[in-house]
């Protein structure tokens, strides 16, 4: 017997859905509830539950006593009858993982809305989403299955085939942009929520392409078809944020009114939109690469605890290797831009000390309490499965493409564990930590395990140098300009300070100190507001100059703002500090093998 779900969107004032649960007659004399406590894709203990209000169930006549089990499981002595259980859900967080209503949007991930109930866990879920009183123009966007008499885009009946499909369908509501678009004959929708100017055009030409690579990618030997029948690009443009994440059949993206093309520049590829594609990239290559291919650990999810797994290094880290590389491969940028996006990559991961303090495992395994709680030391101390998992797999790619002069592959690595996948259907059980390798290693019929675990082991940077220099690539060490860390200053004189910041009402307030620098010699701590330097009153405006114009190892006072008192401090700024890294394509020849 399928179970049935309602929601009513009235309450927008007050940020609260209100949702129905008719549960039919069932064997059992108990049933027991629960709400998941964290949300597949990102890592962190989120209870939900504390946003659930007003808990009560009733059978046909009767109020039934809900009994407490813990913050997030309930029972209800039922003897077996059908009953209604009705709640609220206060939503009004903007983020891709949890659940916003207003006047203006409704979104819910099923992960905040919808109580399970174990003993109906793998029956039919249906959804009846109540058409607003208050608006005619809201429209409806997810990936859920529509009841027959439900048209796309409308209110009424969705339905799933059990409870982990319902909460794996975010649902995007209100008077939105819609694109629609084919991709190897498969229906793709884009969405877009919110304040925009875009170029829709160029928009889905570039979004058609980046899906294509990734379908030609994993399904080249199984038919050419992506492993759904529609996908849903769910995105909330606000003034300013950026995020995503994935789900089997859709993504909820989150990004700024800018990140979208110009209609009024054809020719441009600013960086808002060069991020905002190579994030469209990310999400729709985890649709094979960690939605279907998943760490054992992850089959099936265990939501009502953290759930540790030492291989997000590889579920994140390839994910974000192609996003960057599609784009090169479709040619929106060109190899040139691509090597740049990557020694930016590259300087992020040697910026600060985290990668001598952390390994990739503990990377990976503790992203519960730091990677997804990050504190203002995270710079110095830990490392990103992302970005450094990103670098093992460009030396994976490379390693196998060297061995084989390019006859294979890391795309060969992922087309085998999808065909695992593929075979294994319902008895598969997930990665392992050397999956992976061992695929490497058939592919390439030599041993690569050794130097494979000091990249996971060691607490070091991946040793790039000269495999890029097989494959045409100089990797150079060069300064960075002192008011950003992460671009490359071609002045001479660019005193190093060590730190980040950005812009603020009163002088510019420090976002990051990184270890052993002038900064923090000086005792500037995150937080704090800079105000002057040498008696110069300094802003985002004038920092370089003001900076640019010190002397080497000479004192000045720098005069900051911490808890309301003002802080004068010695400082000494020092030379350049070879920090970044920048790569150069310096022989055509030899980088074919790695643009192939
Ligand atoms: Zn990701």
């Amino acid at each position: 017997m399928p179970i049935k779900y309602s929601v009513n969107f009235d309450d927008v004032n007050k940020h609260l859905f209100n949702v129905k649960v008719e549960v039919p007659k069932h064997q059992e004399s108990i049933l027991n509830l629960s709400l998941p406590a964290w949300i597949p894709g990102s890592y962190m203990i989120r209870d939900f539950s504390k946003n659930i209000i007003n808990l009560n169930a009733k059978n046909k006549s009767d109020n039934l006593t809900i009994d407490l089990i813990d913050k997030q499981n309930w029972s209800i002595q039922t003897n077996g009858a059908s009953c209604t259980v009705e709640y609220q859900v206060y939503a009004f967080d903007s983020s891709v993982r949890t659940a916003y209503l207003d006047q203006n949007r409704a979104f819910f991930n099923g992960t905040s809305l919808f109580l399970s109930v174990k003993e109906f866990k793998n029956e039919t879920h249906i959804v009846n989403l109540i058409k607003p009183s208050f608006s005619e123009s809201w429209k409806v966007a997810t990936g859920l299955q529509r009841a027959s008499k439900t048209p796309v885009y409308s209110f009424g009946k969705y339905f799933s085939d059990d409870y982990a499909e319902l909460i794996d369908c975010p649902v995007e509501i209100g008077d939105f942009t819609h694109l629609e678009f084919e991709v190897a004959g498969t229906p793709h929708y884009l969405i877009l929520n919110g304040k925009h100017y875009a170029d829709t055009d160029r928009l889905i030409k570039d979004t058609t392409k980046l899906c294509q690579h990734h379908i030609d990618l994993f399904e080249k030997d199984t038919g050419g078809k992506p492993p759904f029948d529609e996908y849903w690009f769910l995105t909330n443009i606000l003034p300013s944020g950026f995020g995503g994440l994935e789900h089997k059949n859709s993504t909820a993206l989150l990004c700024s009114t800018f990140d979208f093309p110009n209609i009024n520049k054809p020719e441009e590829l600013s960086d808002g939109y060069k991020t905002l594609l190579s994030l469209i990239s990310h999400e729709y290559f985890h649709n094979w690469n960690v939605c279907r291919i998943k760490p054992e650990e992850f089959v099936p999810y265990s939501l009502n605890n953290e759930s540790y797994t030492k291989q997000l290094w590889a579920y994140e880290g390839i994910t974000s290797y192609y996003d960057d590389f599609s784009l090169f491969r479709t040619g929106i940028v060109s190899f040139e831009d691509y090597l740049k996006l990557k020694g930016k990559t590259i300087s992020r991961v040697n910026r600060g000390n985290g990668q001598l303090k952390q390994n990739l495992i503990e990377s990976s395994f503790y992203t519960w309490t730091k990677f997804y709680q990050q504190g203002a030391d995270a710079t110095n101390n830990i490392v990103s499965y992302y970005t450094k998992g990103s670098l093992v797999a460009l030396w994976l790619d490379l390693t196998i493409r060297k061995a084989t002069g390019a006859t294979k592959s890391l795309d060969d690595v992922m087309r085998t564990l999808w065909a695992e996948f593929i075979n294994k259907g319902a008895d598969y059980k997930g990665t392992q930590l050397d999956t992976i390798i061992n695929i490497v290693n058939e592919l390439i019929s030599s041993d690569v395990t050794a130097e494979f675990y000091q990249l996971l082991n060691d607490k070091s940077p991946v040793p790039l140098t000269e495999l890029l220099a097989d494959f045409g690539v100089e990797l150079k060490q060069v300064p960075s300009k002192a008011a950003s860390l992460l671009e490359v200053s071609s002045e001479e004189h660019s005193p190093y300070l060590g730190f980040m910041f950005k812009e603020s009402a009163l002088g510019i307030t420090v976002t990051q100190v990184l270890e052993n620098s002038p900064v923090e010699q000086a005792g500037i701590s995150v937080q704090d507001n800079i105000i002057a330097i040498d008696n110069i009153v300094v802003s985002k405006g004038n920092f370089s100059d003001v900076v640019n114009n010190l002397e080497l190892e000479k004192n000045y006072i720098i005069s900051c703002v911490r808890n309301g008192e003002l802080l004068n401090s010695d400082i000494q700024v020092t030379a350049p500090v070879n920090e970044l890294i920048e790569l150069t394509l310096v022989d055509i020849e030899k980088s074919k093998n790695w643009k192939k």
